[in-house]
């Protein structure tokens, strides 16, 4: 049987619930067998703005999928120099996997900026590209812009977290229970992160 494969590329500065939520709706509404996390080292269009370095939002990230066996992490965008651009990360994935059907995962404001990417058509020919709307679950929505390659979009749960919020709790000295696993929230802690980045 055919590996279905799915990517869920993010700066993941940090790594919160819902990236699993994500990946949770991703893996049962589209069957997938495995969703892969690739952090980035510098998302083109968030770049000079992460908070923790490459190597702490690699270690939150494995802390977010811990020993989950349906998901797991890659360092491919850290191990390469300079900006990341996903349309490498699908190349280098398809020629390691030739015959794994590849499942590029986005939330919508990530979906929003994929005119904006480098070689949009080439990467959805590579793999098929899936936006994951947070509308009800079940529901599907259709607000995408109009762009010339297929994309397709299903609904997940609307978890109303982001990193930015993550980050804005720890300047404040607010708990992060509940919004990012308590492993992730123990690293914070311990290496001192974000109490003091500004946005
Ligand atoms: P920031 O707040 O710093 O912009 P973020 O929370 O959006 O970060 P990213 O690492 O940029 O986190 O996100 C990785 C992917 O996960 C993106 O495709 C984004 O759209 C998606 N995503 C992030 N938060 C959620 C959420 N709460 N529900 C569904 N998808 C999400």
């Amino acid at each position: 049987m055919t590996e279905r494969l799915g990517l869920l590329g993010g700066t993941f500065d940090p790594p919160h619930v819902g990236h699993l939520f994500l990946a949770y709706t991703a893996l049962e509404e589209l069957g997938l067998d495995h969703v892969v996390f690739v952090p980035a080292r510098q998302q083109p269009l968030k770049a000079g703005r992460d908070a923790a370095s490459a190597a702490d939002r690699l270690e939150m990230t494995r802390l977010l999928v811990a020993d989950d066996p349906r998901m797991s992490v890659d360092p491919i965008e850290l191990d390469r120099d300079g900006l990341s651009y996903s349309i490498d990360t699908v190349r280098a994935f398809r020629a390691a996997r030739p015959g794994a059907e590849l499942v590029f995962l986005m939330g919508e404001d990530t979906a929003a900026t994929l005119p904006k990417w480098r070689e949009p058509e080439a990467l959805a020919s590579l793999a098929r590209l899936v936006v994951l709307t947070r509308g009800r679950a079940g529901s599907a929505e259709t607000s995408a812009p109009a762009l010339p390659f297929p994309v397709e979009r299903i609904a997940t749960r609307r978890i109303d977290v982001s990193a930015t919020e993550v980050r804005s709790r720890v300047r404040a000295g607010l708990p992060l229970r509940g919004f990012v696993p308590d492993a992730v929230a123990r690293y914070i802690a311990e290496h001192d992160l974000y109490r003091t980045t500004t946005e």
